[in-house]
C-alpha cells in the first residue's frame, strides 16, 4: 500500500494509505524521487484553496516533482528507471489561448496538484506520457523538481523583458524570488535591489548576486532618494506585495506581479500607481519554458540547489507544511522525498 500527503482543510495535513488509481491510455506510471513544496501548495495548506481553486475533499498536493520511469518510453528514447521531471501544466492544445502560445492561460487545463487533480506528494503517481520531460541523467531528483519553479521565474523574466543592464527591485527572496534573481543575472541586468523581511533569505539574495538586499521596500525607497526603479519584480505572499511593488517603481516603470497574495486579495492605492503611469503585468505559470530550465542548470547558470534548504521524508510532509506556515527562520525551498528515502539517500 503507497502513502500519500493529504491536506483535508485549512491547517490539517495528514499522511494516509492512497490508492493509486488504474492507469489510463497514454499514461506512465512513475516512482516518485522528490517534490517540491510550492508556495501555492502551502496556500492550499493555510487558506484551504486560492481563489476558486477550492479543496473540497482530501486532496494530495505536489506539482513540482521528478520521478523514474517504471517502463520504457520509447518516444522520448528512455529507459525504465530513468529520472524524469514532470510538466504538471496539462493544456487543452487547441483553445484559442493553446493555439497562441499561452498554453499557461487555458482555461480547460488539467494542473496535476491543483484541486480537484491529486497531485505527486505519494510514492507513485501516474502521468500523461506526453507531460514527461526527459533531464540530463546525472541531474539530481532535486534539479529536476526545481526545473517547475525554475519555469515560473523564467516566464517571470520574459514578460518582463528586461533591457541589458537594466537595474530592477526584486521583491521577495523566497524560492521564486531567489531564482528569478539568478535569471535576471544570466540574462544581464545591472544592479538588483532586492527585499525580504526574513534575514537569511536577504543572506541568500546578496550571495547569489543582488546588490543590496533590505528588510522592506522602504530601504529601496532610501537607496533611490525615493525615485524607485524602472523595473520591479514582485514574488511574495503578501497582500502588500502589489502596493509595495507600486511604491518600488520609478515613474513610467514595470511591474511584474508573480506572488500569490495570503487571503487572495490585494491592497493597492490607485493614486500612486496612477501618477507614475506604470505597467502592470500578471505573471500566470510558465509557458513553454522546459527547454531553457533544463540548459540553464546543465550549464550551471542557474544553481537550483542553492536554493534548497531543506528535505523531509514523506512522513515528515506534514510538519514541513506546519514548519513553512510557522514561517520559521531557515526554511527557503523544502523538498520531499517520498520513495528510496532511506536506501538510496537524498539525492
Ligand atoms: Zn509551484
Ligand atoms: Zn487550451
Amino acid at each position: 500500500m503507497s502513502h500519500a500527503v493529504f491536506i483535508h482543510a485549512a491547517g490539517d495535513a495528514r499522511v494516509a494509505p492512497f490508492n493509486l488509481r488504474e492507469g489510463a491510455p497514454g499514461e506512465t506510471l512513475l516512482d516518485v524521487a522528490a517534490v517540491g513544496l510550492c508556495g501555492s501548495d502551502l496556500h492550499y495548506y493555510k487558506d484551504g484553496g486560492i481563489g476558486s481553486a477550492v479543496i473540497a475533499q482530501p486532496f494530495v498536493p505536489g506539482h513540482e516533482f521528478s520521478g523514474w520511469l517504471t517502463e520504457d518510453l520509447p518516444a522520448l528514447g528512455l529507459a525504465r528507471g530513468s529520472l524524469v521531471a514532470v510538466d504538471p501544466n496539462q493544456a487543452c492544445g487547441v483553445c484559442e489561448h493553446c493555439r497562441s502560445g499561452h498554453p499557461n492561460l487555458c482555461p480547460q487545463v488539467v494542473f496535476i496538484g491543483a484541486p480537484p487533480h491529486d497531485g505527486a506528494m505519494t510514492e507513485r503517481i501516474w502521468v500523461p506520457s506526453s507531460q514527461i520531460v526527459a533531464v540530463p541523467q546525472h541531474f539530481s531528483p532535486s534539479d529536476a523538481v526545481m526545473l517547475e519553479p525554475l519555469g515560473v521565474a523564467i516566464h517571470a523574466v520574459d514578460l518582463a523583458k528586461p533591457r541589458l543592464l537594466e537595474r530592477v527591485a526584486l521583491l521577495g527572496c523566497g524560492p521564486i524570488g531567489l531564482l528569478i534573481l539568478q535569471v535576471l543575472k544570466a540574462v544581464g541586468v545591472g544592479e538588483i535591489l532586492a527585499c525580504d523581511p526574513q534575514p537569511h533569505r536577504r543572506d541568500l539574495a546578496l550571495k547569489l548576486g543582488a546588490s543590496k538586499a533590505g528588510e522592506s521596500v522602504a530601504d529601496i525607497a532610501e537607496w533611490t532618494g525615493g525615485e524607485g526603479m524602472p523595473l520591479v519584480i514582485e514574488a511574495t505572499n503578501a497582500p502588500e506585495g502589489f502596493r509595495d511593488a507600486i511604491r518600488a517603481a520609478r515613474i513610467g516603470g514595470r511591474v511584474v506581479l508573480v506572488g500569490i497574495p495570503d487571503g487572495d486579495s490585494y491592497v493597492i492605492p490607485a493614486a500612486e500607481a496612477r501618477r507614475r503611469g506604470l505597467t502592470i503585468k500578471f505573471s500566470r505559470r510558465m509557458g513553454h519554458v522546459y527547454p531553457r530550465a533544463i540548459e540553464l542548470v546543465a550549464l550551471g547558470k542557474v544553481d537550483v540547489e542553492a536554493v534548497v534548504s531543506h528535505r523531509f521524508s514523506l512522513k515528515e510532509g506534514p510538519e514541513a507544511f506546519r514548519r513553512h506556515a510557522n514561517n520559521e527562520p531557515g526554511l527557503i525551498k523544502s523538498l520531499i522525498y517520498p520513495s528510496r528515502f532511506d536506501d538510496e539517500g537524498l539525492n
